[in-house]
This record gives C-alpha cells, sequence and structure tokens, in this order.
C-alpha cells in the first residue's frame, strides 16, 4: 500500500467536541434554566442577544405581518426549496413500509412507523440566517406527520430575521419562537412558561448548542451532535484548479474550524488549485472566515490512484464528499463512510445545502462511520407488536418459554409461559409448580 502525499497540510488538529469547562458552563446554564424557568431564560436572552420581548413566541398576527414584509422573489425561492425537500422526503417516507409477518402458525409479528409527537426544531442564526436549516428540520418532521412543531431561531443583531421565520412558517412550524442557543434548546427540551417541553430536539447549532443537546439527550432525543461543517472534494484531472477552490472555500467559510479537504490523483490539479484558492481569497467577501479555516484545516492529499483515494475518503468519513473523477460510480459503488455525495461536477455542496432536496443536517466529526444524516426516518419510530390466534402456537411457544426463563431462575417469567401452556395447550405441560429458585431482582427481559 502507498503513502499519499501530503501537497498541503492543515496546522491545527481538527476540532473535536466538548472540553470539561465548556460541559460545566452549559450544565450550569441547563440547571439554571430548570429551576428558574421564564426569569433565567429572559437574563440569557438580554445578556446574549439583548431580546426581551414581552412573549418569545410570535402570535399568528405577528407572522403574518412578518411574512409579508419578505421579498415574494424570497418567498418564491423558499417555496421552490421547500418544494424539492418535500418531493424527496415524501418519496423517502414511502419507503417505510410496515412489516407483518406470520413466523408460526397464527403468529403474527409487525412493526409500524409511528410519527414522535412533539419536536424542537432549532433553526441558528449568529454568523448566517440559516434559512434553510427551518426547510431541513421544520418541513421534514411535518412530512413524517410530527402533529407539533415548534420551531426556534434567534434574533440577529436585535432584530427578527424576517426570511428564517417566513422559511419556518411556509415548513408548517406550529409555535415560532425568537429565541437563541443554550436558552432556545433548555427551554424546548424542559419546557418553561412559555413553552411545553417537546420530545426530540433537532437542528444545528453553535458548540453551546450542540453541547447542550448532548447534555440534554436522554431526557430528550436528538438527531446529531452537529460539528463544524466538513467537505471533502476526490477530484483528478477531469476538471480544473478554479471549480476545485471555489468548491473547498464554499464550505470553508461556514466557520474558521470548518476543514476543506481535496483529495487527488493529480499533482498539477492540487498545486494549482493550492494557488488557486489564495487568488479566490483575494475577493471572497467571507475571506476573513474561509481564509482561517483554510490555514489551520485545509488538506490538499496527492493520491496514486483511485483505489487510494478511496481509503483516505473513507478514513476521513467526512460530513460532505463531492466526487469529480473519471469513475465517480466507483466512489459510488464502494465509499461506505460519509455524510452525502454529491457525484460530478454539475452539482455541488452549495446545492445541497440550500434547494436540491436532500437533507444538509448530516454527520461530522467521524460520526458518518455509524449514522446517516437527518432525514423523514428519523422523526418516526419504528414500534413492534405481536399477536397469537391460534391456541397450539402459544402452547408450543409457552413451552420453549417456560424452559428458557428456568434457566435463568426467572420464575415470574416462567409463570407467564405455564398459565399459557396449561390454557391454551392439551394439558400435557407441567404448569402446576411453581419455579422455586432463584430470581433476578432487575426484570428486564
Ligand atoms: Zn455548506
Amino acid at each position: 500500500m502507498t503513502t499519499p502525499e501530503i501537497l498541503k497540510d492543515a496546522t491545527a488538529k481538527a476540532a473535536h467536541g466538548a472540553d470539561a469547562e465548556l460541559t460545566k458552563k452549559v450544565a450550569g446554564i441547563i440547571e439554571d434554566i430548570e429551576q428558574r424557568g421564564e426569569v433565567a431564560v429572559r437574563e440569557l436572552s438580554e445578556t446574549f442577544d439583548n431580546w426581551a420581548p414581552e412573549s418569545f413566541r410570535l402570535s399568528e398576527a405577528e407572522i403574518e405581518q412578518i411574512v409579508s414584509g419578505v421579498d415574494p422573489q424570497t418567498l418564491d425561492d423558499i417555496r421552490f426549496a421547500q418544494q424539492q425537500i418535500r418531493t424527496f422526503a415524501e418519496a423517502q417516507l414511502a419507503s417505510m413500509q410496515p412489516v407483518e409477518v406470520e413466523t408460526l402458525p397464527g403468529v403474527t409479528l409487525g412493526h409500524t412507523h409511528i410519527p414522535v409527537q412533539s419536536v424542537g426544531a432549532y433553526v441558528p442564526g449568529g454568523r448566517y440566517p440559516m434559512v434553510a436549516s427551518a426547510h431541513m428540520s421544520v418541513l421534514t418532521a411535518k412530512v413524517a406527520g410530527v402533529p407539533r412543531v415548534a420551531a426556534c431561531t434567534p434574533p440577529i443583531g436585535g432584530e427578527v430575521p424576517a426570511e428564517t421565520v417566513a422559511a419556518m412558517h411556509l415548513a408548517g412550524a406550529d409555535e415560532i419562537y425568537l429565541l437563541g442557543g443554550i436558552q432556545a434548546v433548555a427551554s424546548l427540551a424542559v419546557g418553561t412558561e412559555f413553552v411545553d417541553p417537546v420530545d426530540f430536539l433537532v437542528g444545528p447549532g453553535n458548540a453551546f448548542v450542540a453541547e447542550a443537546k448532548r447534555l440534554l439527550y436522554g431526557r430528550v432525543g436528538i438527531d446529531l451532535l452537529a460539528g463544524p461543517t466538513e467537505t471533502l472534494l476526490i477530484a483528478d484531472d477531469t476538471v480544473d484548479a478554479e471549480m476545485c477552490a471555489t468548491d473547498l472555500l464554499g464550505q470553508a467559510e461556514h466557520g474558521p474550524t470548518s476543514p476543506a479537504v481535496l483529495v487527488t490523483t493529480s499533482r498539477q490539479l492540487g498545486l494549482e488549485t493550492i494557488a488557486e484558492v489564495d487568488r479566490q481569497l483575494e475577493t471572497l467577501p467571507t475571506a476573513d472566515v474561509a481564509s482561517q479555516a483554510w490555514a489551520d484545516y485545509g488538506r490538499v492529499i496527492l493520491c496514486a490512484d483511485n483505489a487510494e483515494m478511496l481509503r483516505v475518503a473513507d478514513d476521513l468519513a467526512f460530513e460532505h464528499v463531492q466526487v469529480m473523477t473519471n469513475d465517480d460510480d466507483y466512489f459510488f459503488n464502494n465509499m461506505v463512510n460519509y455524510g452525502a455525495l454529491f457525484l460530478g461536477p454539475m452539482t455541488n455542496v452549495s446545492y445541497g445545502d440550500k434547494v436540491i432536496g436532500t437533507n444538509h443536517t448530516l454527520p461530522t466529526q467521524k460520526a458518518a462511520r455509524y449514522t446517516g444524516g437527518l432525514w423523514v426516518g428519523k422523526f418516526l419510530k419504528t414500534c413492534t407488536y405481536q399477536r397469537i390466534t391460534n391456541a397450539d402456537s402459544s402452547a408450543i411457544i409457552g413451552e420453549y418459554c417456560s424452559r428458557l426463563c428456568a434457566i435463568e431462575n426467572f420464575a415470574g417469567h416462567k409463570a407467564q409461559a405455564d398459565i399459557r401452556v396449561r390454557r391454551y395447550g392439551n394439558g400435557t405441560a407441567d404448569g402446576a409448580v411453581a419455579d422455586t429458585g432463584d430470581v433476578a431482582t432487575e426484570v428486564t427481559a
């Protein structure tokens, strides 16, 4: 096995999740909100967002007014994006079929998909108004059939992010709150005077929001722990440096710790891309962020062939993987660790982020080794059921169950089986004498 050559290395180690200091701070804030409720939330909102409205929840009239103030072209664009996302989510939903099978005569086992009953959708603000996050979380939850979606987004510079509110409203949000950060996700999870608690929290956020979600997990479900955006380009000399540099910087602008990496079999493309990145940074309006991300986390890796690019890519397990090579299908058919694939130069990560229809909330920091991203299925619980309508089958299973319970000393479990053997069997089973063996105290089976 050859070793890839590093044409441009990162100077910083990939940012990785929470530190003890952050955990302590966020846990303290959550506890404060649990104890003091809205009073604590108001203090935090005033401190961090300079935001202290009479009500954090927008009324129907306020929402209508905000939406009517949004540029009609913008509303059209939001509707187009949401239609793409809805179409794909509905197709995915249709793939989630119930299952029912007769495993023995009269023995029916099945599963059914039940929507989570309430969802808190956090849409970040801060550096950018994340309009698209409203489609990804609110709309996808509504397509799944979630009856109650409470959406939260922070004010930006003391102003209402009108486009984000419009996107939430058009996506079908049942409640909209102008509230950000830890105070938003904690309010949704634990409930306060102004919002009922939810069952499931979704949506990206900064390090504080991500840590709050991690700490709240268990009390509520969460979609993912979102780290810095990652983008990987797998490219060869079928594309040029201008395209590669554009696609690297396009995602490096997410934040100063966002890794953008090019893996290539072309030394020339690699070197030209490094030069082209510097050239584009001279004019990119978000160069302050993107240049830092590129300097600290950007990499260009030269590989011998497609097989080596595949190994490197699977090892990175990045959130976004864009493939622009002489054999894109090779990567499509063989890659196993990625959040989402973007195949061919005609599409790109930005399409996925904003409009094309696949969900943009995706696994980061190698979570792609064990999960995909947010999708309609994440809002559905796959719940099993069983039924027996044949007495002989009940007795037969009961005899097996009785013996298996005896091995484990579960006397109560054994009795559940034995009574059925007695009632539904032919009277041949030993059901009269209870097992007197030791019984495990923790009954979990
Ligand atoms: Zn992006």
